[in-house]
């Protein structure tokens, strides 16, 4: 099997204001050193940004990446609102994510747009992490695969094949996320499986290099038997990323 460093990601979404990162930071380290063969991450409000970067910043948290929830594709311009990669990079962000399902339903954001976030993600020297997924009735019409094929091929047509497994990419079934329904180990392998033979298709090396982790209601309690499957390199943990050792505990099953 491929040497994939696992990697786990807490997305807080709408959570925790700057003071409260601060605390989840103090709350966090008094549980650290990490091992370091896991990555982790921490997803936050582009306002916690500065807070959680600054209160990361020694020895026993090095290593730990903040991330933002989303970003516009242009360096800079009349977009009011949004935010750039090249602002990222300045404020100390190593990853963003991309195409979260809660993005594409209430944000309308589109394949398109992600079509080009993913290089200037990649080319601002962020790493990006893809979501897609499939919706309650689609895997009920048994559309899954055809789903997963159009998100994947859309979102990466612009990353060049150099760039393909530097990419990392959350299967993130829509009727999983936030809803305590949590895939089965064997959904999560057989998707995962299956966006990892779509990124073959376009170079079997980035495929084996490719990090893919699974989203969806992830717990301590059921975070080892996913991530014990083959294709699972990590998670990508909403809710239980809120509680600092809940996400250390899920980060430890990853080894
Ligand atoms: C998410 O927000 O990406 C997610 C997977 O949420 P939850 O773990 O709460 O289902």
């Amino acid at each position: 099997m491929a040497d994939r460093r696992p990697y786990v990601a807490g997305n807080w979404k709408m959570y925790k204001t700057a003071a409260e990162t601060r605390q989840y930071v103090d709350r966090l380290s008094a549980l650290l050193p990490l091992d370091r063969t896991v990555q982790l991450g921490l997803c936050v409000p582009y306002t916690s940004i500065h807070a959680a970067v600054a209160a990361l910043e020694h020895a026993d948290a090095a290593g730990i990446g903040v991330l933002a929830q989303n970003m516009h594709q242009e360096p800079e311009g009349a977009y009011t609102g949004e935010v750039s990669a090249p602002m990222l990079v300045e404020a100390g962000v190593s990853g963003v994510v991309l195409g979260h399902s809660e993005r594409r339903m209430y944000n309308g954001e589109t394949d398109r747009a992600l079509q080009e976030k993913l290089p200037a993600a990649l080319e601002a020297g962020l790493e990006p992490i893809l979501c897609v997924g499939e919706s309650e009735e689609e895997r009920a019409r048994g559309e899954t695969q055809r789903k997963l094929r159009h998100q994947v091929q859309e979102a990466l047509e612009r990353v060049s094949v150099e760039r393909l497994g530097e990419t990392v990419i959350a299967y993130e079934p829509i009727w999983a996320i936030g809803t305590g329904q949590v895939a089965t180990a064997d959904q999560a392998q057989e998707a995962i499986a299956f966006i990892r033979a779509l990124v073959g298709d376009r170079s079997p090396e980035a495929a084996e290099r490719v990090r893919i982790l699974y989203g969806g209601s992830v717990k301590p309690d059921n975070a080892r038997e996913i991530m014990d499957q083959p294709d699972v390199d990590g998670a990508l943990v909403g809710g239980a990323s809120l509680d600092p050792a809940s996400l250390l505990e899920i980060a430890a099953a990853a080894r």
